[in-house]
């Protein structure tokens, strides 16, 4: 099957799952699994922060940062489109009792500084303390440019706020615009990077900060259910995909580029994308045809009101090709 749903399907390769085989592991919740150790100060140090954290997935490591820097009674702003707000079931809310403050994204996944700037609330009664902005990069596969990251961080700042970023693919920004990792997560107090999308990894999260950041976050990881014991075995498969399937990322950049110009050549409009994923409109009556047509000749795709379609690790070029001609079967077929 080619698998265009998400690059979190992907299955780790054979030379991961041997280091998996090999990790040295040890008791995590008492802090001595070593590959967990290694992988820890690996990703502070390439990402230039005082310590890093293992969790079992981003949303946990999500809301633990958050419940780290805000208090019960606190806000963080945050984009409609978020994932922090729209997709972990208002999580900061519900257990971390933080009001989200969401505000609407600009065409480019920014929010603009004038939105964030009417929305930071004065010392008053009234209002719940204006604590943390949250930005995520890359958000629904754009990159937010530095020039951007550096006036929204700078300006959080400068108001007393703290910033945390949802890095889940900020490896695809960094491998988009060359960037150095200390440059992709600069102005950042917290970054949360994803180990099982696009990088390959089965399972496993980074959450980047300050000593005292990183205690509170693990404190809470306890509480959310995230401590792991011989974590090493998920560790070792991120070491190895942090060494090996960083650079390859610009491979899965290019499928999508090909996949968008294929799909806009049968007549869709299919924007050329920013990184891994391709959004294509689908007319609605078609969506249910189209998506048994694409699984009949081996395609898994969504199609539904929004259609996204992911590379990653697990999608060829020659299977880009393939879901290429399964879509320009269905299309010359229906017209
Ligand atoms: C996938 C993802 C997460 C975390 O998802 P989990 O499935 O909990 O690991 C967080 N933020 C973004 C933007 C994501 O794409």
């Amino acid at each position: 099957m080619i698998d265009l749903r998400s690059d979190t399907v992907t299955r780790p390769t054979p030379a991961m799952r041997r280091a998996m085989a090999d990790a040295d592991v040890g008791d995590d919740v008492y802090g001595d699994d070593p590959s967990v150790n290694r992988l820890q100060t690996h990703a502070a140090e390439r990402f230039g922060f005082e310590r890093a954290l293992f969790f079992p997935t981003g949303t946990q490591s999500n809301l633990a940062a958050l419940m780290a820097h805000c208090e019960r009674g606190d806000e963080y702003l945050v984009g409609q489109e978020a994932h922090t707000y729209k997709y972990e079931q208002g999580g900061a809310a519900v257990l971390g009792s933080i009001q989200p403050q969401p505000l609407e994204n600009e065409a480019d996944g920014s929010i603009a500084v004038a939105r964030i700037a009417a929305a930071i609330k004065p010392d008053d009664v009234h209002f719940a303390r204006s604590r943390l902005l949250a930005l995520e990069n890359t958000i629904g596969g754009r990159v937010l440019t530095r020039a951007y990251l550096d006036e929204a961080t700078a300006f959080a700042h400068s108001r007393g706020l703290s910033t945390h970023l949802d890095g889940a693919r900020l490896f695809n920004a960094i491998v988009k615009l060359k960037l150095d990792e200390r440059a992709a997560a600069a102005g950042f107090d917290s970054v949360s990077l994803c180990l099982s999308k696009g990088l390959g990894a089965p399972a496993g999260t980074l959450l980047l900060g300050s000593a005292q950041i990183i205690d509170k976050a693990r404190r809470w990881r306890k509480a959310l259910g995230g401590g792991l014991r011989q974590a090493g075995i998920l560790a070792a498969a991120g070491l190895y995909a942090l060494e090996n399937h960083v650079a390859r990322l610009s491979v899965d950049h290019a499928n999508a580029e090909r996949l968008a110009e294929g799909l806009r050549a049968l007549g869709l409009a299919a924007p050329p994308p920013q990184t891994n994923m391709v959004f294509v409109a689908i007319p609605q009556a078609r969506a249910a045809a189209l998506r048994a047509h694409l699984a009949a000749l081996g395609s898994l795709a969504s199609i539904g009101e929004k259609t996204r379609l992911v590379t990653h690790l697990d999608v060829s070029g020659a299977d880009i090709e393939t879901a290429l001609r399964a879509f320009g079967d269905y299309f010359r077929r229906a017209n």
